[in-house]
């Protein structure tokens, strides 16, 4: 058995309960305190003091004082600065002596020896521990190896509470990450239980996540019908994640993730598009900690190439017929072995004219779309009369159609408005047309207008198939063009109303539409009556 000498034991006993306060607390001050109260015990001092290095700064700051009560701080601020050598030796302060006399003097005490040891973390120097006594004399060696074991342990407690303080900072820069990102992504135990859910994944799902956390995942992914791709259940009962322990190859596993796309069900019984990563988390030894699951909302990606296949039908559709009876009519003309009727080449002259109009229109209304897109819409402005602009429209239409019966309706006053004219013929003229296009039976076409002293407001109302509420607002959508056996047949290309819109908004006037299914439709359209309202440059997509 080995006696160890008295102060041996203590010196034991210290470090002792110092490990245990590190493992248990992780409060830096304490165990610093604790750390200090030790090695001034041991060492037979009056004060102690720990300063620490903050910030690679050459002044250190107090972080434990023992002795004196924390109002005397500053008093120790010229044994703090100015180390022109530091070695795992010592502390070497210019003019030692003469400061540890001032500040003996400042505190009334009768201070004479100071033991002093810099603290080390690997081989940056991080900050000194002092131990002041009262009785003259220099520090043993034994002393100082007291002093410096405690001096270890001090170091190692700011090395935890750095780490611990850097995984903090971690954790919290990945829940910011997590918490701001526009994607939904929930963390799964193996169990495939919720542990994370962040705020996209709340929004797409429509589920809030106190409401989730620790339920199987499946009570949140619940597909509408069978998902394109292979659903984690299922991947998981053929053996997901294939960590390759068998062969003992590949056990990152990393690039072993699952994609599956479709809809899901919401808690309000409303349906969302999405594709969803699942990415498994493996330990070393290829065990499955965590599975990363990202949810993206496709919804817009789906519009977009919905959209696009309807520009390309819509686009080849209309562009085919107009083509189609030119050529007919042309190659007809053209026969050699006919002697046509001059009314018959004058009928075939009209018609190929009129279809040459149409793809001038639709060539027109396609680049006046993609402009509007790219630059937004420029106003020419000027005074216009919308009574003169609505006449002359009427006109024209009139000599189109012998179902229709035309009836304008303007009071005597009706103001003379700022406005690009030949962009609001072009609403006008749109309106029209609609009116003809979708009242097949014939019937009133009414246009009238009205005014207030900030506004004018002109209404166009047919006597056609109308409009369900639900489609109020999306014919002035791009491209967009009811799905009905009318619309199948009668030309058009959804660009119109789309067009009408941005005009009006770009004069800072609204537009929109009622309508009684089967009994026909109101259109207006406002328009403000003073410049000032208007906005010039107006950027719509
Ligand atoms: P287009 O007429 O070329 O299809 P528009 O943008 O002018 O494109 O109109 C979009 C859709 O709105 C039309 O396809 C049609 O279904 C509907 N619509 C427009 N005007 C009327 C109307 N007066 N009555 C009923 N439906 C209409």
């Amino acid at each position: 058995m080995v006696f160890l000498p008295d102060f041996r034991v203590r010196q034991r006993d210290y470090l002792l309960e110092i490990s245990r306060a590190m493992t248990a607390q992780l409060d830096l001050t304490e165990v610093l305190r604790l750390i200090l109260q030790a090695s001034v015990t041991m060492l037979a001092g009056e004060v102690g003091l720990i300063a620490l290095r903050e910030n690679d700064e050459a002044t250190l700051r107090v972080r434990a004082l023992i002795g004196v009560g924390p109002e005397y701080v500053p008093v120790f601020a010229p044994l703090l600065t100015g180390f022109t050598d530091v070695s795992t030796e010592g502390v070497n302060v210019p003019g030692f002596d003469q400061k540890l006399r001032q500040v003996a003097q400042a505190l009334g005490l009768p201070l004479r020896q100071a033991i002093a040891l810099p603290m080390y973390l690997a081989d940056e120097f991080i900050g000194v521990i002092y131990v002041f006594r009262t009785f003259s004399g220099t520090a043993t060696l034994n002393d100082r190896r007291v002093l410096q074991s405690f001096a270890d342990q001090a170091a190692i407690a700011v090395h935890n509470a750095r780490l611990y303080e850097e995984v903090n900072r971690e954790r919290m820069r990945l829940e910011s990450i997590l918490d701001h990102s526009a994607d939904g992504v929930m963390i799964l135990d193996p169990g495939l239980a919720i542990t994370t859910f962040n705020k996209a994944m709340s929004r797409i799902s429509g589920w809030p996540p106190e409401a989730v956390l620790g339920k199987p995942y499946d009570a949140i992914i619940t597909w509408v019908s069978r998902p394109q791709g292979v659903d984690l259940a299922e991947a998981v009962r053929s053996g997901w994640p294939y960590t390759g322990q068998a062969d003992g190859k590949d056990k990152s596993g990393a690039s072993d993730t699952l994609y599956v796309e479709g809809d899901l069900l919401r808690p309000d019984g409303t349906q969302i598009g999405v594709g969803i990563t699942y990415a498994p988390l493996l330990d070393e030894e290829g065990r499955l900690i965590n599975i990363i699951v990202n949810v993206r909302d496709i919804t817009h990606f789906r519009e977009a190439q919905q959209m696009k296949s309807t520009f390309i039908s819509v686009i080849s559709h209309e562009l085919k017929t107009p083509v189609a009876l030119i050529k007919g009519y042309a190659g007809t003309l053209r026969r050699e072995d006919a002697n046509w009727d001059p009314a018959v080449v004058q009928q075939s002259l009209a018609v190929i004219e009129e279809e040459a109009d149409r793809l001038a229109e639709l060539i027109e209304n396609l680049l006046a779309a993609s402009k509007l897109q790219a630059e937004g819409m420029r106003l020419n402005l000027e005074d216009v009369s919308l009574v003169d602009l609505v006449q002359r429209s009427v006109s024209r239409f009139q000599t189109q159609t012998d179902k229709h019966t035309f009836e304008v309706d303007f009071p005597p006053d009706f103001p003379i408005v700022p406005g690009d004219e030949e962009r609001l013929r072009q609403v006008i003229d749109n309106l029209l047309s609609n009116a003809i296009k979708y009242s097949p039976d014939g019937g009133m076409i009414r246009i009238g207008g009205t005014f207030t002293p900030d506004e004018v407001r002109i209404t166009v109302q047919d006597q056609g198939v109308g409009l369900p509420q639900d489609e109020w607002e999306r014919i002035f959508d791009r491209f967009y063009r009811v799905d009905d056996a009318l619309s199948r047949k009668t030309q058009g290309t959804g660009l119109g109303l789309y067009l009408s819109r941005a005009i009006v908004e770009a004069h800072g006037g609204k537009i929109g539409v009622h309508s009684t299914p089967g009994h026909g439709s109101t259109f207006y359209f406002t328009l403000p009556r003073y410049q000032r309202y208007l906005r010039k440059d107006r950027r719509t997509t």
